[in-house]
């Protein structure tokens, strides 16, 4: 499996796992039983496109630990997805939902492909191939779904249809982020950027920094808009928005509406005309209190980390900050890191309260939703932060160091099978 260490996305949360583990001073058998992907599938996807060719997607799903439960984790459709990349986000998966006491283990899924170049009809049909290829390994009590970067309500939708078709009932319990009329949870949607928005704010009344705060989202995607919408709303001015389009500043804040209705029409904020166009790189290294990478990974470079601006850093992506990178951010105290696996965790949170009320067939009102997500993001923030002063590390090691310890401890009692 080590081959997967070719790929720099895997390589990172490998280093990341041997630090915290190191820290943790787990015993050389465990550190390994919790480190490696249990399972992984590579699946080619015939789609007959709308010119009548077929073309062959390559698929992947990969199932990091069943040890606490199913496996939990996104779909990505992105033209450079790849095995050594879907390893990496199933394994920050398993942090995220033992950090946060969710009853499972990570995983992460994707198709390698440009979901703007898809018709809609395609897209329809890459989705129900991909799903019957993992039909049987897939599962509501062993790995659920969910969308993330390039996948959405309807695709989720499209992959739950394929899934009930061959159980012969509805399953709605199959994956997550489901449309609400067909058994998806209120406020999922919004979860991951409220949750983002929830944290930061609390950051904020921790007395990280005076408001009003300037805010710049890197990615207006599902996660950045929703952060900027939720922040613009509790005060907040979000000065820079940029997306696989462009950039754009405004120094005395951005019509978030407006931008919203600009890319509706044009399909990025690039050309937005009431604010000024802005290199996608200097946008991170403007002024400002809260900076938000809420796109891919590996964004925040050692160079970058160097140079920004901002008090809070807000990480709404899957793995923005590199590992260089952090050793600058740890000669930066003034900077205060929101680590990924606690900033985003709003997303997978909710996922669960939908497969629970799927599985219960009894649904919450958002205010449940939100009430119950909040108490959750403020306890795991407490402990990180008690854990960071006990230790003496960065809030993204005693991050990754509860989430962790969790899975070995987990792995520790029900023992090596047979
Ligand atoms: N894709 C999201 C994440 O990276 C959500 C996963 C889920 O809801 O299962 O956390």
């Amino acid at each position: 499996m080590r081959f997967l260490l070719d790929n720099p996305t895997f390589a990172m949360a490998c280093r990341q796992f041997d630090q915290a583990a190191d820290l943790l001073e787990l015993p050389r058998a465990l550190r390994e039983r919790t480190k490696w992907p249990k399972r992984m599938v590579a699946v080619a996807v015939p789609v007959r496109m709308d010119s009548g060719e077929v073309s062959v997607f390559n698929g992947y799903r990969v199932q990091h630990h069943l040890s606490l439960g199913p496996t939990k984790g996104g779909i990505r459709y992105a033209p450079g997805v790849d095995l050594g990349e879907v390893s990496a986000l199933a394994m920050w998966m398993s942090w995220k939902c033992a950090l946060m006491g969710l009853p499972f283990g990570g995983a992460k899924g994707g198709v390698a492909c440009d979901p703007q170049m898809l018709s809609r009809r395609e897209c329809e049909a890459l989705t129900r191939r991909y799903t019957q290829e993992l039909i049987s390994f897939i599962g509501s009590r062993s790995d659920i779904p969910a969308p993330d970067l390039g996948t959405d309500e309807q695709i989720m939708a499209w992959m739950m249809d394929t899934y009930s078709n061959h159980a012969g009932y509805a399953v709605p319990e199959i994956v997550t982020g489901k449309p609400v009329s067909i058994g998806g949870s209120l406020g999922r949607r919004e979860a991951t950027g409220r949750g983002v928005a929830f944290l930061v704010n609390r950051a904020v009344e921790m007395g990280k920094l005076a408001s009003p705060v300037r805010v710049i989202v890197q990615g207006f995607g599902n996660v950045g808009s929703h952060a900027a919408l939720e922040l613009a709303r509790t005060g907040a001015s979000i000065v820079g928005v940029s997306d696989r389009t462009g950039a754009v500043y405004r120094s005395g804040g951005i019509d978030l509406a407006g931008l919203q209705q600009h890319v509706a029409r044009q399909g990025g904020v690039r050309g937005f005309p009431e604010a000024e166009p802005i290199d996608d790189r200097e946008i991170l290294l403007q002024p400002c209190d809260v900076l938000i990478p809420a796109a891919v990974e590996r964004v925040i470079t050692e160079d970058i980390a160097r140079k920004v601006q901002c008090r809070i850093l807000a990480e709404g992506a899957n793995g923005p900050t590199t590992p260089e990178a952090d050793e600058v951010l740890a000669e930066r105290p003034e900077i205060f890191v929101l680590p990924d696996i606690l900033c985003n965790a709003g997303g997978v949170v909710v996922s669960y309260f939908e497969w629970v009320q799927d599985l219960q067939s009894f649904f919450w009102s958002e205010r449940e939703v939100y009430d119950a997500l909040n108490r959750m993001l403020t306890d795991a923030l407490a402990k990180i932060l008690k854990r960071a002063e006990r230790e003496k590390v960065s809030t993204r090691m005693a991050a990754l160091m509860i989430g962790i310890e969790r899975v070995a401890a987990a792995k520790k009692l029900r023992g090596l099978f047979p």
